[in-house]
């Protein structure tokens, strides 16, 4: 889900920065580095020889599948709020400490909470089927006894919108709109929209509850859950996902123009928001340690499956990268911070949380990094950023050709972690990742270690460790990015 929240965007790109006291995270502050804004062209470039020991270190021995491993076994699913989502902070806590990262700690934020319960649906007319399907994240639940009603047929949110209200009161409007399948998960990126305002579409034409296609690319009967959205002043109606060979069913039966009856009981329940934490670690920079080039990846997951791919991957990815970072012989010039964000999933509080407990450093974020789409290896990068810093881009991307990773001149979106600190100016660099069979399992009960390749995993791991390396070693400004670029697309 992406909501983006206007953090206070910095003024100039570097600004020398008095002492601070220690800021509230409890994280001491870091020693202002005294260098002025060089160009591209005056950039040192960074070291050759780490880069080879680096890419070595993680073609031979990664240790990304078995991070993944213990977080989805040790901890498993982890949704805001929920038990395993307090391990995983522990997990975390205890992880990057271990492994050689310095100053780690917890950042608290408040989370949402909201819980699943038991769910089941049916089909009871024309006919008796059993349906896939599960509640959608933040859906309000239904009474005890469920709520069964008539199935009214849509293929788009524009649809509903020029439905007529006497044809869709009293209903349960099924949303039927298929996912791309896509390499770089764009088509997800089109579909979505549907989960987070199919209810408010249809409670606004009296509709009592919605059901839609999961978004997900796979044909089976695991649904997909998923953020959705209510707004104020509309009824909020329960809503939840049908797998998508069930959702096919649904269809043909509607297309025999005879009445389809559904009942769904959900037991959902949104709690009071509840404790949670980004976890926070350093590889401390050996020149200027007050710059910082983060590698970002989301703790949560949702509770169907054990967030193996969505985001154990990604935190597996950004550990065992600064892990191998802090290993080298010579620590790089920056400091390679680590943010394991909170509740991505549904609220982005962490990541709201980070920006404003970081607000004075942001300006002394020098580049920004997010692992979340799953394990696949790394095949292309993009920037976003001031034009006159493509060339350091550039000279970044350089050390991720000997893996094959090509360089497109489309602008970077960040991952939604980063939104906060893109609205903030800092620039970002997407490493993209094979997600073509990525939205078979996102966000179902298949999203375990099994989907996760090694030989996959371990490339991504390297790409983000070396283009991070290149970008803390060196002394390349990648500037801020320009103000009418910071909403996001
Ligand atoms: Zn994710």
């Amino acid at each position: 889900m992406v909501a983006l929240l206007a953090v206070a965007a910095c003024a100039s790109p570097r600004t020398t920065h008095q002492a601070q006291a220690p800021t509230k995270t409890g994280a001491s502050p870091l020693q202002p580095s005294s260098t002025s804004a060089p160009t591209a062209a005056s950039a040192t470039p960074p070291d050759e020889s780490s880069a080879r020991v680096l890419r070595e270190a993680l073609l031979s021995s990664s240790r990304a599948f078995e991070f993944v491993r213990s977080l989805t076994d040790d901890v498993g699913p982890r949704l805001s709020g929920s038990l395993g989502s307090k391990a995983a902070v522990a997990w975390a806590e205890r992880t990057l400490a271990e492994e050689g990262l310095a100053r780690v700690h917890a950042e608290p934020v408040k989370v949402p909470h909201w819980e699943r319960g038991e769910e089941h649906g049916t089909i009871v007319a024309p006919v008796w089927q059993p349906l896939a399907l599960t509640a959608l994240g933040g859906s309000v639940g239904t009474k005890p006894d469920g709520l069964e009603a008539e199935v009214f047929e849509v293929d788009s949110l524009e649809a509903i919108e020029k439905a007529d209200p006497k044809a869709v009161k009293g209903k349960i409007v099924f949303y039927d709109v298929q996912t791309e399948r896509t390499r770089d998960g764009s088509g997800y990126g089109r579909a979505v929209r549907v989960r987070a305002q199919a209810a408010v579409g249809a409670a606004k034409l009296g509709a009592r509850g919605v059901v839609i296609r999961s978004i997900g690319t796979d044909e089976s009967r695991m649904p997909h859950t998923g953020a959705m959205r209510y707004e104020d002043k509309v009824q909020r109606i329960p809503a939840a996902a049908l797998a998508t060979t069930d959702a096919d069913m649904l269809h043909r039966l509607m297309a025999r123009g005879l009445p389809v009856r559904l009942r769904m009981t959900l037991g959902a329940k949104i709690l009071p928001d509840a404790d949670g934490a980004n976890v926070v670690g350093d590889v401390e920079g050996s020149g200027a340690a007050d710059e910082i080039v983060l590698l970002g990846a989301h703790l949560d997951s949702w509770d169907l499956g054990r967030g193996a791919l969505d985001d154990g991957a990604g935190c597996a990815i950004v550990i065992e990268a600064a892990r191998q970072i802090a290993k080298l012989p010579k620590r790089p010039r920056r400091t390679v911070r680590v943010v394991l964000f909170a509740n991505e999933e549904n609220g982005l509080a962490g990541a709201k949380g980070y920006a404003a407990a970081h607000g004075a450093e942001l300006a002394h974020h020098a580049l920004a990094f997010e692992a979340d789409l799953g394990a696949g290896r790394v095949y292309e990068t993009r920037f976003l950023g001031p034009p006159a810093a493509v060339p350091a881009f550039h000279a970044t991307a350089a050390s991720l050709v000997s893996l094959g990773v090509a360089v497109s001149d489309e602008d970077a979106h960040g991952g939604s972690d980063l939104g906060p600190l893109v609205a903030a100016g800092v620039p970002v660099m997407d490493l993209r990742q094979e997600a073509t069979s990525y939205f078979d399992v996102h966000h179902t009960a298949n999203d375990t270690l099994e989907r996760v390749a090694r030989k996959e995993i371990d490339q991504a791991a390297t790409a983000f460790a070396l283009a991070a390396l290149a970008a803390a070693d060196g002394t390349t400004d990648f500037g801020r990015i320009p103000e009418e670029k910071r909403s996001r697309r």
